[in-house]
């Protein structure tokens, strides 16, 4: 069940891609390209139609359909990502100091009670942006933990708020009209577990809490105030650290080592684990450059110095999931591209059976129809030979009927002849 972190959000839009029109006209097919032209062909014709006067709007880049996936990506990273920070850890341990110092900002949020009876669970959106891509950054703070004197329950707010966010997405997905990619996700990818920089070991609560929440979300222990321990110290600490949440059964994050090219950065990161961090938006003059530090008496801790703290290698932690986020975007731009081609291949395909049977089809009828002349013709002959026919016998009764007329008229005259003498 563990949420493993960021994934993009990307639309499934392509799937509705194939409904691209491409009507088998009944005449002849045209492969889906010539839709194309045949839009640009529409667009002179209509301008043509319009006359001189009219306002005519020039098109500001290339219109097709193959742009049809950069404008998806372009509208995921228009809307943005989210990344959702669970910060636990008792109070004054530095938390908020830090979210301002991992992203170079001040956080403005409303100023939490800490004489609430039980542990409050406070959620902050922010959007932050850089370079084009947008950010909504949603931080989850625990107010109060830590501060009553009976702890034993002070993890249950923090799980019914895991449980409740996981229970918000479960009820989206479940609908019948989903709206994902507008739907804030509120689930939690990391949650950054404070502990204070005792050098001793791990306060029960802090076992227990860590403990609940193992299996719900990804847990990145940080030794907080870390300028307020030994460098000696801090290596003793961070193996008593170690040792405990192993002999314990906590299951904190570990950077995925299975990837070669990654294996051996992420190997490292693994062994800095818990990072001991140091925390300030106050910039110091070291050297010509202005820094992020701590002044003290005695000199002054810079927060970027790897020598002083892993605070970078928390911003690499960051950087890195970042990085993945986008990588897995370019990823499924490029199989949202694939895609594409692949299903307007398999149009071309289909146009071009349609076209073959139509022209089978268009065959047949022809030859029917030659035949049915063919017939046609023929019983024309036929008749036209039995009308010849039938004129020529006419004629010759016709003839014989006249001669016979003559005949007749002769011998009656002759008879009238006869009867006068
Ligand atoms: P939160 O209650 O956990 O959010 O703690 P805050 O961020 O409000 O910090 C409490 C106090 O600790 C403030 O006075 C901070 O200046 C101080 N503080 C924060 N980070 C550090 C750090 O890394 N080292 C030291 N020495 N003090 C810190």
């Amino acid at each position: 069940m563990r949420h493993q972190g960021f994934r993009a959000q990307v639309p499934p839009a392509l799937g509705r891609s194939s409904s691209v029109s491409c009507a088998v006209a009944p005449v002849a097919a045209a492969p889906v390209a010539a839709l194309a032209d045949a839009g640009a062909m529409a667009a002179t014709d209509i301008a043509r139609q319009v006359g001189e006067g009219c306002r005519t709007v020039p098109l500001a880049g290339h219109v097709g359909f193959d742009s049809l996936p950069d404008q998806l990506v372009n509208k995921s990273v228009s809307q943005g990502f989210c990344f959702n920070i669970l910060c636990v850890g008792e109070t004054g341990l530095g938390k908020s100091t830090l979210m301002d110092t991992l992203f170079n900002t001040k956080f403005e949020g409303e100023p939490a009670t800490h004489t609430q009876p039980g542990v409050q669970l406070q959620s902050n959106t922010y959007d932050l942006q850089e370079s084009n891509v947008r950010l909504k950054l949603t931080i989850v703070s625990t107010v109060g933990f830590g501060d009553q004197i009976n702890k034993e329950d002070s993890y249950k707010p923090i799980v019914e708020f895991i449980d409740a966010q996981f229970g918000a997405y479960l009820q989206e997905e479940l609908k019948i009209r989903r709206v994902l990619h507008t739907y804030h996700d509120s689930r939690i990818h990391v949650c950054l577990y404070f502990i204070a920089p005792t050098g001793h070991s791990l306060k029960s609560l802090d076992l227990v809490t860590m403990k609940k929440l193992d299996s719900k979300v990804n847990i990145i222990p940080i030794i907080a105030k870390a300028d307020a321990i030994s460098k000696s110290e801090l290596t003793k600490f961070k193996i008593k650290i170690t040792s405990e949440l192993v002999s314990n059964g906590v299951q904190i994050y570990q950077f995925p080592t299975d990837d070669e090219s990654v294996a051996e950065i992420n190997g490292t990161m693994n062994a800095h684990l818990p990072f001991a961090v140091i925390g300030s938006t106050e910039e110091l003059k070291i050297g010509n450059k202005m820094m992020r530090a701590r002044q003290y008496p005695w000199g002054t801790v810079q927060v970027e110095n790897e020598a002083h703290c892993d605070f970078v290698k928390l911003q690499e932690t960051y950087e890195a999931k970042r990085n993945e986020f986008l990588g897995e975007l370019q990823k499924k731009e490029e199989e949202m591209r694939q895609m594409f081609v692949q299903r307007v291949k398999e149009k071309e395909a289909e146009l071009k059976e349609a076209e073959k049977e139509l022209h089978e089809k268009f065959d047949r009828l022809k030859k029917l129809h030659q035949d049915e002349k063919k017939k046609l013709e023929d019983k024309k002959k036929s008749l036209d030979d039995e009308v010849n026919a039938f004129k020529q016998r006419k004629t010759a009764a016709e003839l014989l009927q006249s001669q016979g007329s003559q005949a007749g008229g002769s011998q009656t005259l002759k008879r009238d002849k006869e009867k006068k003498n």
